[in-house]
């Protein structure tokens, strides 16, 4: 059992290399085991750290753990997201992808909502085209949650068109996931980043899964906050299901909640993210698209959401939005528009950088 699925998390076993070896773990394993616990592990993109599981809150097995030499200590969290929290351990986890390291510059992710499996030539152009406007990351819907089911629902063909577009790009790719079936398939075509959407963001069964599947790999996952949910403590409970099954390397994706502004799709909620950070140490990559629903609104979303501290944008953008399935002939902008908001993007990153 590589990683295990946590029951209970109060005590963190740090080692003083990067990792323990096999040998050092068997040991470990086999102390807890006389107390009736097990070790779940963490891959961390700089570090491991361990997990004692179970009801582990004896003396004497932290001390006989804490007694190893090869063991740095053993610390009782007690906050409530033990590894998702500003101060465990995993603070110094730094998430990169398409050459970017989260928090040291802007992280911009772009493309379709939906990419069109009648129309693959129109996600390549657009793919192509987001790499020239300056994305890190392409973005494009294999399979798309709908609120009808008469929609269009995706489809395992897309999957192959966003590949293309990958090896012909050298873009790092985002899929979203819905169930196993789906998150089979991106693993096994090692997507480089996992979308959980705003309606499985509380699918606590889909999240474990995703967790430990992506554990080996630490693969990127963009949580989407739940369209529906409170306040940020639910949202952090979210990403704690992830790191808790093996994967940390989480980032955090308002994206609007229910409306209540009339005309625009969602309640824009990018102020949220100095209340996250607050809490946590894990990055923030605001969706203005799915926020406020139009393109007109996008760009002044994308900057307000900079101004209040994201760590990057993930944006749809579609060369011929009309052209378009799903949200695109309504929200997607342009490649155009999409150069000149990242350009601004970054001008708003330095600006409020000087308030820190
Ligand atoms: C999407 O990214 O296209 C999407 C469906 O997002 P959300 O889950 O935020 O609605
Ligand atoms: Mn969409």
């Amino acid at each position: 059992m590589a990683h295990s699925h946590f029951h209970s998390l109060s005590n963190m076993i740090i080692p003083k290399a990067r990792k323990l070896t096999d040998s050092q773990l068997e040991e470990i394993r086999r102390i807890a085991s006389e107390f009736d616990c097990d070790i779940g592990i963490v891959v961390g993109a700089s570090r491991n750290i361990y997990a004692i599981l179970g009801e582990e809150r004896r003396e004497l097995l932290i001390n006989r753990i804490s007694g190893l030499e090869y063991i740095d200590r053993v610390e009782g969290v007690d906050a409530p997201f033990k590894l998702m929290d500003r101060r465990s351990a995993l603070a110094a986890n730094e998430i990169s992808i398409g050459g970017v390291t989260a928090g040291r510059e802007p992280l911009f992710i772009a493309g379709q909502c939906t990419i069109d499996p009648k129309e693959p030539g129109l996600f390549l152009e657009t793919a192509a085209a987001v790499k020239e406007a300056g994305a890190h990351v392409l973005r494009g819907g294999v399979w798309k949650p709908r609120t009808m089911p008469y929609s269009y629902q995706g489809d395992d063909r897309a999957l192959e068109i966003i590949l293309e577009a990958r090896s012909r790009t050298g873009l790092p790719i985002n899929i979203e996931v819905m169930d196993s079936h789906q998150l089979g398939l991106a693993v096994e075509a090692r997507a480089d980043m996992i979308q959980v959407g705003t309606r499985n963001a509380l699918n606590y069964s889909l999240l474990k899964e995703i967790g430990s599947q992506t554990a080996e790999a630490g693969t990127c996952i963009l949580l989407k906050r739940g369209r529906h949910m409170s306040d940020v403590n639910e949202f952090l409970a979210c990403a704690e299901y992830l790191a808790a099954n093996g994967n940390p390397n989480v980032m955090l994706c308002p994206r609007g909640t229910l409306p209540t502004l009339g005309e625009y799709r969602s309640h824009p909620d990018e102020s949220i993210t100095p209340l996250i950070k607050e809490k946590t140490w894990a990055p923030v990559v605001v969706d203005p698209s799915h926020s406020v629903g139009r393109a007109a609104y996008v760009p002044a979303c994308s900057l307000a959401a900079m101004a209040y501290g994201a760590d990057g944008l993930c944006i749809e953008t579609h060369v011929h939005p009309r052209k378009g399935i799903g949200d695109d002939p309504k929200q997607a902008i342009r490649p155009a528009a999409l150069r000149s908001l990242l350009k601004e993007a970054r001008q708003v990153w330095d600006m409020r950088n000087r308030y820190r």
